[in-house]
């Protein structure tokens, strides 16, 4: 049996932040995974799904542009655009992944890992002891719902299929408005596709800001995607290779490929959960440091505890995880990791969000003062998201004076968000904020207005 300090199960974001994290704390750490070092974010989530929007999003903000729109002569190069995504995945070979690992020592086994007791994983047949800490970061997989027939579909895309497409279909019809469902409805509408949105709630991004949803919606309508909402899909079914899918109404909608994107499970169902009396299946629960309780040799981090399924929060569980296990004094977490987690959607426009919505404020039973203005409907939009649609909402805890909630959509937003995130995470009093100065002629101007706004 090989002995080391920590095992980690999984080598996706969340597990080669903290193998790493605690290798370089000097601790001996092997890393299990069964796939690719690099994990679904790398190969088949967040990276390639960045690729396949961001030449149209590129496209629409150099045509906003007098001077330079006049220099686009063409459209969209689908072949290209795949080319690029196949660059940015490697062609599905982890090889450049892997010094980062060596470089720190961090011992890689290939193959499944499962836990076959306390402290102990197999992965092979070959047992591994982990002396103080096992780490489960398997992440997520594709979760196929209970829907008539869904499951007996021959050639159904999921993320994975639909993020290495080799070519634009003709039509896609997409199960789900969440945010895969509608990046992958942009992604390919633009590339060329005709898209079908199928989704069940009564709007896409029901989680989002009402508005947040709407200007989507707009958006992937005005370039031609036809979005079906408060439709849940009852049946499935397929023949001549033709998919067919019947909603609640009772109406129809077909196409030759179908992509289902109707949310995650964790992948806890072979992690030999139950040699250490855990349920298989569900989501790990884990405390504020993602230990699993009872159990103060176990963590969970990642998509696995279901706490927030982003890659940037899974980083951050993994940078907890380490800094517990390796005995830090500031491994205290700020309860950031939940909901409330910063999240964007790579849309055009995007969507990016960090705290509180409307919604879950006011659940929260919090009293809120709400200030609306628009994200280019400054200087800086004058260069930056010219006449694009946008608005940015801050939500302020009327009695303590702190923004505790910011959706800002528009052209190229997200990296707007980190200022937001900052503000509440911080807990900076509108107060103070009045001396943190936006630059001109820069769209953060937004936070002059909600000052202004606020009376500050
Ligand atoms: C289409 C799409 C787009 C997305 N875009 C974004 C985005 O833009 N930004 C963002 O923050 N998030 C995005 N996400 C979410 C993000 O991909 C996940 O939150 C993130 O990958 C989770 O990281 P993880 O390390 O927990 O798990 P994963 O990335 O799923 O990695 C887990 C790894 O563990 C391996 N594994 C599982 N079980 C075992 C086992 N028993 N033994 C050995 N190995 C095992 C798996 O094969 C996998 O390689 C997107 C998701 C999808 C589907």
């Amino acid at each position: 049996m090989r002995s080391f300090d920590v095992v980690v199960i999984g080598a996706g974001p969340a597990g080669e932040v903290a193998a790493g994290r605690l290798a370089d704390g000097g601790l001996e750490v092997a890393i299990v995974e069964d796939r690719l070092v690099g994990g679904e974010c790398s190969y088949w989530a967040c990276m390639p799904s960045k690729a396949l929007l961001r030449p149209y999003e590129a496209l629409a903000e150099v045509k906003r542009i007098p001077g330079a729109a006049q220099a686009v002569r063409g459209s969209l190069d689908a072949p290209a655009v795949l080319a690029r995504r196949d660059e940015i995945i490697h062609d599905l070979d982890d090889a450049t992944q892997l010094p980062w690992l060596e470089d720190r020592g961090v011992a890689l086994f290939r193959g499944h890992g499962a836990l076959t007791g306390g402290r102990r994983v197999t992965v092979g047949g070959e047992e591994l002891e982990a002396r103080r800490a096992v780490i489960l970061a398997g992440g997520s997989v594709p979760m196929f719902p209970p829907i008539e027939g869904l499951d007996g579909v021959e050639g159904a895309w999921t993320n994975r299929e639909a993020t290495t497409a080799k070519e634009i279909p003709e039509r896609l019809l997409i199960l789900g408005g969440g945010v895969v469902g509608v990046e992958m409805a942009q992604a390919f509408q633009t590339l060329g596709s005709q898209v079908t949105l199928i989704e069940g709630e009564r709007r896409l991004l029901p989680r989002e800001e009402e508005f947040a949803c709407a200007q989507v919606t707009d958006a992937l309508a005005s370039y031609g995607v036809e979005i079906r909402t408060g439709q849940k899909a009852t049946k499935v079914s397929q023949s001549d290779g033709t998919v067919t899918v019947t909603t609640s109404d009772g109406t129809t909608a077909e196409s030759e490929l179908l992509l289902v994107a109707l949310g995650r499970r964790p992948s806890t169902e072979t992690l030999g959960l139950e040699s250490v009396g855990l349920e298989p299946g569900g989501t790990v629960a884990v405390d504020s440091l993602c230990r699993v309780p009872k159990h103060p040799w176990l963590y969970a981090i990642g998509d696995i505890n279901g706490r927030a399924l982003f890659t940037h929060m899974g980083k951050y569980q993994g940078r907890l995880a380490a800094d517990s296990i390796l005995g830090h004094d500031h491994a205290i977490s700020h309860g950031a990791d939940g909901p409330l987690s910063p999240r964007v959607i790579f849309t055009d426009p995007q969507v990016a969000a960090v705290g509180h919505t409307t919604d879950t404020a006011a659940r929260a039973g919090l009293e809120l003062d709400v200030y609306d203005t628009e994200t280019s409907g400054n200087a800086g939009g004058s260069y930056y998201g010219r006449g694009a649609p946008g608005t940015a909402r801050f939500l302020v805890d009327r009695e303590r004076r702190l923004v505790v909630g910011c959706t800002i959509t528009g052209a190229e937003v997200a990296d707007f968000l980190h200022a937001a995130t900052i503000a509440i995470v911080g807990e900076v009093p509108l107060e103070r904020l009045r001396h943190a100065v936006p630059s001109f002629p820069t769209r953060s101007e937004i936070w002059l207005k909600l000052l202004e706004q606020a009376g500050v």
